[in-house]
This record gives structure tokens, C-alpha cells and sequence, in this order.
């Protein structure tokens, strides 16, 4: 699955703010929200493409016991479903960032969801 980075940080935001988290962010996104800035993430994806030994593999080289999935939006990732039950098997507790658009029965302890509306856009366009 194309991962645009991963990397270890504080949660910046919600209830689990200040937590030291290891953050996966997906590459690719559905929507096309004017304000974005991830665009790394959603209408020009970047990363590199890695198996998902590849991603444990980076991931156990941190100590935080919290992992964020993120993006983009992770739920249009292929391999999400099993990514998150991976991340589970390490014992993590896993917090899901999506836009809530596309569900998928992932493991995950907190799913953070961002609605969006009218000024965001689907299947690549941008809003009028
Ligand atoms: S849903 Fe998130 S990642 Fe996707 S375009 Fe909107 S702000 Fe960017």
C-alpha cells in the first residue's frame, strides 16, 4: 500500500492530545477539500509503495504504544483491514483519521471522523 510517511510524534488534536503516537499516514484520497494540506496525500499522492512487513517493520522501531492511521484517507487504502489488525497484534491502541465517507470494519480503539460537505468533492474534482 502506498504510505506518504510514517513517522513518530505527539497526537496534536482530539481527546488523545499530547499522546505519543506513531503516525501511518496513507497516501491517496477520495475527496478534494479547497483547504487541504495534505495534498501529498490527495490529488498529487506521493510515497513510496510498502508491503506490510515493510510498515510493522518501521513501526517497531518506536516505542509509543498509540498508532494513528491517517491520510489522505486511509479507508480507500487496500490493505487497511489487515494493516490495523497488524497494528493490533503489536498490542497498540489504534485511532483511525477519516473523512467517514467510505466504511470499512477496521480494528481500531478510537475512529476520528472528520465529515465533510457540500465544499468538498468526490472521484477528483474540485468544488465550484
Ligand atoms: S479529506 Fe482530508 S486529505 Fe482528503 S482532500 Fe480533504 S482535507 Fe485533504
Amino acid at each position: 500500500m502506498k504510505i506518504a510517511e510514517l513517522f513518530y510524534s505527539l497526537q496534536g488534536e482530539g481527546s488523545l492530545v499530547g499522546v505519543p503516537s506513531i503516525f501511518i499516514r496513507t497516501s491517496g484520497c477520495n475527496q478534494r477539500c479547497a483547504w487541504c494540506d495534505t495534498s501529498y496525500t490527495s490529488w498529487n499522492p506521493e510515497g513510496a509503495e510498502l508491503t506490510l512487513d515493510q510498515i510493522l517493520v518501521q513501526v517497531k522501531t518506536h516505542l509509543a504504544r498509540h498508532a494513528v492511521v491517517t491520510g489522505g484517507e486511509p479507508m480507500i487504502a487496500p490493505d487497511i483491514i489487515p494493516l490495523t489488525e497488524r497494528l493490533r497484534e503489536l498490542g497498540l491502541h489504534i485511532t483511525v483519521e477519516t473523512a467517514g465517507i467510505v466504511f470499512k470494519l477496521v480494528g481500531c480503539d478510537l475512529m476520528s471522523i472528520s465529515p465533510k460537505l457540500s465544499n468538498s468533492t468526490s472521484h477528483g474534482q474540485w468544488a465550484a
